[in-house]
């Protein structure tokens, strides 16, 4: 199997996310199925911007031997093969610590996905997956417990996001449309609060502005 272009296209991939800031240093790991057996992931503790295609780690998917690739497969090797495990229909999958989503992972209440493109991409719901510290099996246990074949993307409480797809674009389009979601959502709880605690107005009025708001109408 000649893994340099999917091994290419992961460091693509990552490029691409942090330009848009969902990798934020080193924080975020993709895995891209390879064909039926084998995923390749990204090296551990890398920086993105100088990471190549030898770094990359191509794995066996059932017990994640590692077979390719300079470096040392992500901590959340696990998390990811939990997904394409329970998805064949999955070819990538992306966590990140995404700003907005991240801030609603804090919140841990699963989103509603409104009918249109958002539920096409992300499917009808965002669930939350229970916490469990960063890189075990703990972690993608309690992940694997949530992944349904509608849902495209999910809550990683007090810690972030993981989004997945047909094709890498699919999967950055979830991304990005997660965020979109999030952002919707959080100005909706500010509204909601501006009409309860008017002293708050102008505190709120700067986190909309961050958001990059407006606020929907009450
Ligand atoms: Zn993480």
């Amino acid at each position: 199997m000649n893994t340099l272009p999917i091994r290419r296209s992961v460091v693509e991939l990552c490029l691409e996310l942090s330009r848009r800031g969902h990798f934020s240093g080193t924080g975020g790991n993709i895995a891209l199925r390879a064909d039926a057996a084998h995923i390749v992931v990204t090296p551990s503790a890398t920086d993105y911007l100088t990471m190549t295609p030898a770094d990359v780690c191509v794995l066996r998917l059932a017990d994640l031997a590692q077979l390719e690739g300079d470096g040392v497969p992500s901590v959340e090797t696990g998390l990811h093969a939990r997904v394409l495990r329970a998805r064949p229909d999955v070819m990538a999958s992306i966590h990140t610590h995404q700003p907005v989503a991240s801030a609603c992972a804090l919140l841990g209440r699963a989103l509603e996905v409104p009918p249109g493109p958002l539920r096409q991409s992300l499917g009808p719901r965002v669930p939350v997956a229970g916490y469990a510290p960063s890189g075990t099996g703990w972690l993608a246990a309690r992940l694997a417990r949530q992944v349904r074949p509608e849902l495209n993307a999910y809550l990683l409480l007090n810690h972030g996001a993981l989004c997945c797809g047909p094709s890498a674009a699919a999967a950055l389009e979830a991304v990005e449309d997660l965020e979109t979601l999030a952002r919707t959502h959080l100005l909706g709880l500010i509204a909601a609060r501006a009409v309860n605690h008017p002293h708050l107005k102008r505190a709120l009025r700067r986190v909309v502005d961050a958001l990059g708001g407006p606020l929907p109408a009450p």
